[in-house]
């Protein structure tokens, strides 16, 4: 059984109050994380504040060193980050090292190679020059969840501390393993104490606290839409600096002149990955009705071929869903699905798998065909491997369709002609837009939402920007 502590102040410290953290391949235990509270969240704030004097003191480069020390530790235990994410969530372990274990190290050495040429700016004016410099914002609150741990927790913490912030981060307590081996490393590599701070725990008792700590200047949230009102509502009074990435609905479109065998294998992937736990899933498809007859029973026999299985074996495709409680959520979907009149062309059941991952939270991908793109099912936020199928006549009316949520996090067109996909792509209501590929990622881009699904960009100069303040210094020439 593992123990994790909090890391505060360059030490792990002990709680006498504790949580269990399940495996939800198999319901058994797998370690105990501190139950912190308001008084842990203080002790952190306590550390960041006494380092912030000097780590702020540094040039971008030496943060950037930091940085790069913290990325090559991170890369040698690679493969462990990949077994303990995929015993933690339950994702198969091709996954963890394709996505997890790369990106978190990927994100680490990015930032710090990026913030080398985030340099001041200077304009010029006919009689003065205004020099525009970034300074750091002071303590950031950083708070992930659980369908990407590491990879979300470094895509905040390096920019945070490259910029010369310093943090207390708070991962979710269903997937807490991986941020305590960032703790270790920071630890092995010497880091300056209380720069990096880790409070593991709930978010009504962690997370609220450290979003109502007056000495925290900024938030960071990724999470659900609900807890992102929540956080917002908190923060925006107190002028805290805030970042939402929150929940999302996302659209992939068929268009009537798409590869359907080359497509197919795409939106698959975009519909299931990571059991269709990422924010940018594609979990409402629209096809065209001119390929629909086609397309649906090719599609219904590959997703049903998916490997379902023992998240730690190279063949499995799909693992189990992060926990028993939100099996139950997605599958309540399911029954949902039923009751608004759709149609199961595939899954929906458990995948009946031999023990012990008879007592997982496993689910088969499921397509739900027949249900209006209005319904419930199929503009609410699922978060699991559920995704429903649209027929529809012509462009515009998949752009109408799409545009249907609330949401407005990312989406993914399909077709034989890129520039008919960038037009579609433009039309609908997201922050991002994929034509003919998914989370096709460049660290460069600005990532995040529209509508409800946040408020705020991440990624390259946005990331970089929002963890500091601009400040303007006009200089009279003499
Ligand atoms: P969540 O329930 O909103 O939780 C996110 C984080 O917030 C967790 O660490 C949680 O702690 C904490 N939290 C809960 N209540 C809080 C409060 N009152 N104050 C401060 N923090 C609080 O979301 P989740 O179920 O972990 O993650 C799934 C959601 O995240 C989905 O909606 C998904 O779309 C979204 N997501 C968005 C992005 C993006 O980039 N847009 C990326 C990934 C995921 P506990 O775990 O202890 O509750």
């Amino acid at each position: 059984m593992i123990k994790i502590h909090n890391f505060i102040n360059g030490k792990f410290i002990a709680s006498d109050k504790n949580l269990e953290d399940i495996n939800p391949a198999n319901g058994e235990k797998i370690a105990y994380i501190p139950n912190s509270n308001r008084k842990d969240v203080d002790l952190a704030v306590q550390a960041a504040d006494s380092a912030r004097e000097s780590w702020s003191a540094l040039s971008i480069g030496e943060r950037a060193f930091w940085l790069g020390k913290i990325a090559d530790a991170l890369e040698i235990r690679s493969e462990e980050i990949a077994s303990l994410e995929s015993l933690d969530t339950g994702k198969p372990i091709s996954l963890a090292r394709a996505v997890d274990a790369s990106r978190s190290v990927a994100n680490f050495r990015f930032f710090g190679e990026f913030a080398k040429d985030f340099q001041q700016e200077n304009f010029e004016m006919d009689d003065a020059t205004n020099h525009v410099i970034f300074k750091p914002v002071g303590i950031a609150g950083l708070i992930t969840p659980w369908n990407l741990p590491l990879y979300l927790l470094s895509w905040k913490i390096a920019p945070a501390i490259v910029m010369g912030n310093t943090v207390i981060a708070k991962p979710s307590e269903l997937t807490p393993l991986t941020a305590n081996l960032l703790a270790e490393v920071i630890h092995e590599v010497g880091l300056p104490k209380g720069v990096v701070n880790i409070v593991h725990g709930l978010g009504s008792d962690v997370g609220q606290a450290i979003v109502e700590h007056p000495k925290i200047n900024l938030i960071s949230f990724t999470g659900g839409t609900t807890t992102g009102k929540k956080v917002a509502e908190i923060a925006a009074p107190m002028f805290k600096k805030l970042s939402l990435e929150l929940g999302g609905k996302n659209a992939t479109i068929v268009l009537d002149d798409a590869d359907i065998e080359a497509t197919i294998p795409g939106v698959a992937r975009a519909g299931f990955l990571n059991q269709g736990q990422v924010c940018l899933c594609g979990s409402r498809i629209f096809v065209s009705k001119k390929i629909w007859d086609d397309f649906v029973p090719k599609f219904v026999n590959y997703v049903k071929n998916m490997k379902i299985g023992d998240p730690s074996s190279d063949d499995s495709e799909l693992g189990a869903l992060v926990s028993f409680a939100h099996r139950d959520k997605v599958e309540s979907y399911i029954h949902l699905a039923q009751r608004e009149g759709g149609e199961i062309l595939c899954g929906g059941k458990s995948p009946g798998l031999d023990a012990p991952f008879d007592k997982g939270a496993f689910l088969e991908p499921t397509i739900v065909s027949g249900l209006s793109h209005l319904s419930r099912t199929a503009t609410e936020e699922i978060f699991g491997p559920v995704v429903t199928i649209h027929p529809f006549e012509s462009d515009k009316e998949a752009i109408e369709m799409a545009n249907c949520t609330d949401y407005g996090l990312a989406g993914s067109v399909w077709t034989g002609d890129s520039e008919r996909g960038k037009r579609v792509a433009e039309k609908i209501e997201t922050g991002m837009v994929w034509v003919n590929t998914w989370l096709h990622r460049d660290l460069r881009v600005p990532f995040g939402g529209i509508k409800n699904s946040g408020v705020g960009r991440e990624g390259g100069r946005w990331s970089l920007g929002f963890f500091s303040e601009a400040i303007n210094i006009c200089v009279k020439n003499s």
